[in-house]
């Protein structure tokens, strides 16, 4: 354990997300004594996010978040939940500020910030009506401007766009997606996966435009205050009708107070592997970071939970002098119109591609070989391509193209090698 850890003054969490709450978790697992405070800017009891864009919009859902633990967790655990949003940090000090002036000494901090919404800043994207879905707040919005004949124009397919137009969709809503590649999902995944989901939300009356530039919003009222939106204009002059607008464009990692109190921070608060900062007394864990991959050391952000849960362990069990837990892939997941993706490990572009099984069957997975080696799987109704894909990112294996191409044959009988990358 840290010699410099003073008893008196907590370990202070900012940030109640899954790597907020879960360093709170790994420290009480592992022995901690002394006060964890977490810091939360919501003021609700920490809830699960993936809800906010699916099973809450749901037709008939109750609009009501799923806490992450029960109040009676913290309290058994002794978690000090503090209602606040951090506004600096004196790093000479080891002291937290938070907007209404309270200071907050700290032992260590962990910045688990998390990440916003990026914001259209094309005219007329304060209009009512044009929406962001990050917080419960947002998805009750956005569930009570949902009914059927709606007019939902959603900006961006990724996993926000295609979630909400799914749910959108199933209530009865017409809904065009406008995104600015040429496929959906495209940052995260291969062309088979892409057109495969494409189909599905086409089959279930879902527009979509690619190549579509946003440039502008109109709505009414624009002679004075802040008007309803009517249409959305891309660059190609078409108009867009529209009831409700979603913005769905990607995230930016919440790194504000770290880069203030001068931590090392480049498009993310840049961590190491046990989640420390360029301040000893300082980590941070979750979309606000930043670090290098441990399949091939490449710089990388990673939004989703597994990560954030990762990061957490890995953090408790560094201020508490343990060993650090063992790397594990990462993976993710998205459900659209009742089907899931499931994905494990990082694709990059120019990754090799194996189709594994035909899209149409809706049961086919996608490998991805970075130099001859699994590095990342996308499975469509295969849990065991899924767990094996896990297995063999985390081996390094390299695989026969042609046995791994076959769906009768199971994946692992694939391999030719293993490299083992953690
Ligand atoms: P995202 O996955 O980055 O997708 C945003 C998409 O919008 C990209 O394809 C992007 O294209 C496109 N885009 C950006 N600006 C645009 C514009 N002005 N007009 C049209 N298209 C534009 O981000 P997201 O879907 O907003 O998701 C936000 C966060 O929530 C992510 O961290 C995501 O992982 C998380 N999330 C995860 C899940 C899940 O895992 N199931 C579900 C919901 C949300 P470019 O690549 O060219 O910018």
């Amino acid at each position: 354990m840290s010699e410099t850890i003073q008893p008196a003054r907590p370990i202070v969490v900012v940030g109640s997300g899954h790597a907020g709450v879960g360093v709170a978790a790994g420290l009480r697992s592992r022995g901690w004594d002394g006060r964890v405070v977490l810091v939360d800017a919501e003021g609700q009891l920490p809830y699960e996010r993936p809800p906010l864009s699916k099973d809450l919009l749901a037709p008939g859902a109750a609009a009501e978040p799923v806490p992450m633990r029960k109040e009676a967790w913290y309290a058994a655990r002794r978690i000090e939940r503090v209602h606040g949003t951090a506004v600096s940090v004196d790093r000479e000090r080891r002291e937290l500020t938070l907007d209404d002036g309270r200071v907050l000494p700290y032992a260590k901090l962990v910045l688990a910030t998390g990440s916003t919404p990026r914001r259209l800043t094309v005219p007329g994207g304060d209009l009512d009506g044009v929406l962001l879905l990050k917080t419960l707040p947002d998805a009750r919005r956005l569930a009570g401007e949902l009914a059927p004949g709606r007019h939902v124009v959603v900006i961006g397919a990724g996993y926000i766009g295609l979630e909400v137009a799914a749910a959108a969709a199933k209530l009865g809503c017409s809904v065009t997606v406008l995104e600015f590649q040429d496929r959906v999902m495209s940052r995260v995944t291969s062309e088979p996966v892409s057109r495969f989901f494409e189909d599905v939300h086409r089959r279930a009356g879902v527009e979509f435009r690619f190549g579509a530039a946003v440039t502008a919003i109109e709505g009414t009222g624009s002679a004075g205050g802040v008007g309803q939106v009517e249409w959305v204009v891309t660059a190609d002059g078409a108009r867009h009708r529209a009831d409700v607008v979603v913005a769905g464009i990607g995230v930016v990692p919440e790194q504000g107070l770290a880069a203030a109190a001068g931590l090392d921070v480049s498009d993310g608060v840049l961590v190491d592997a046990a989640g420390r900062t360029s301040d000893p007394d300082i980590y941070a864990a979750g979309d606000a970071t930043r670090f290098a991959s441990l399949y091939d050391g490449a710089s990388q952000r990673l939004e989703c939970i597994q990560n954030a849960r990762a990061q957490a362990e890995a953090i408790a069990a560094d201020v508490t002098g343990q060993a650090q837990p063992a790397a594990e892939v990462p993976w993710f997941w998205t459900v659209q119109h009742g089907v899931r993706l499931q994905t494990a490990g990082v694709r990059h572009p120019d990754d090799d591609v194996i189709l594994r099984g035909a899209p149409a069957t809706g049961k086919f997975t996608v490998v991805y070989l970075r130099d001859g080696r699994v590095a990342a799987v996308d499975t469509v109704g295969s849990l065991a391509d899924f767990n094996a894909g896990k297995r063999l990112v985390a081996q390094r294996a390299a695989l026969s193209p042609a046995l791994a191409a076959d769906p009768s044959i199971p994946l692992e009988q694939a391999v030719v090698s293993l490299e083992p990358a953690f």
